[in-house]
């Protein structure tokens, strides 16, 4: 069974001053049963060292370094104390166009510096409505994952581009359609795809998670918004463990 694990994604958000809600959930799930990962804005990374969870940075460059203004290395994101990082989120597919292309090359760059890539696929509206969604997972799948993936340097987070930020939660049945579906498609593609963990994303929060946790190869959640207060976040967490 893979481990469980719970991922909160801070977005362009967070001051010093909110590093007060890690420390009041490092307080209250000090025995956690389950991984938990925050992903603070690139900022805050250095000053939670120490704080008990995994720290995640939000994105990374597909080089190490070089002449690339404003943008930062997988390796950067590791000497400030980052384990993990989120590649291809929907909101760097959409903002600054990134491939699926280069998400692979970002996630490949995140395992050369020792990073766990948090891989991030999923349908548009239009795309669910269009009855394209497996397609699209597929497609994403085959050309966002390298071939180097393993369980131990890749999550999967399965996040319908509709479901982010808007309240909307597809049905168990689809949740549950979609997992097995990247599920089988990890087994036929990666000798231990049985123990990748796969993550479910959109609108999760205190109120619906014991149910989304339920769904069968749903390994955890990653979560926005929810994950910006210690008293949500936590509620997320006690229905993971
Ligand atoms: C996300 O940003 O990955 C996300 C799932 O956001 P929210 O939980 O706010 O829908």
């Amino acid at each position: 069974m893979p481990r469980k694990l719970a991922a909160g994604n801070w977005k362009m958000n967070g001051l010093r001053s909110s590093l007060v809600e890690i420390q009041k959930l490092a307080e209250r799930h000090s025995d956690t049963s389950v991984d938990v990962l925050i992903c603070p804005p690139a900022t805050l990374i250095e000053a939670c060292r120490g704080l008990l969870f995994d720290i995640g940075g939000q994105d990374c460059h597909t080089a190490q370094s070089g002449a690339h203004t404003g943008d930062i290395s997988a390796e950067m994101l590791s000497d400030a104390g980052a384990t993990y990082v989120l590649t291809g989120h929907s909101e760097r597919r959409t903002d600054h166009g990134e491939t699926n292309a280069t998400v692979a090359a970002k996630s490949q760059a995140a395992y050369d510096a020792g990073l766990t890539a948090v891989i991030c696929i999923g349908e548009t509206l239009a795309e669910r409505e269009d009855g394209t969604t497996l397609d699209v997972i597929d497609q994403q799948l085959a050309q966002s994952v390298p071939d180097t993936a393993t369980a131990d340097n890749t999550v999967i987070a399965y996040e319908p581009v509709w479901a982010i930020g808007t309240g909307k939660v597809p049905s168990s049945d689809q949740i549950a359609e979609v997992h097995s579906h990247i599920r089988a498609r990890m087994l036929d593609r990666f000798a231990d795809g049985a123990d990748m963990r796969l993550l479910y994303g959109g609108s999760v929060k205190g109120s619906n998670a014991a149910e989304i946790f339920s769904i069968a190869n749903v390994d955890g959640a990653l979560v926005g918004g929810a994950s910006l207060k210690a008293d949500d976040f936590s509620a997320i967490i006690n229905a993971l463990e």
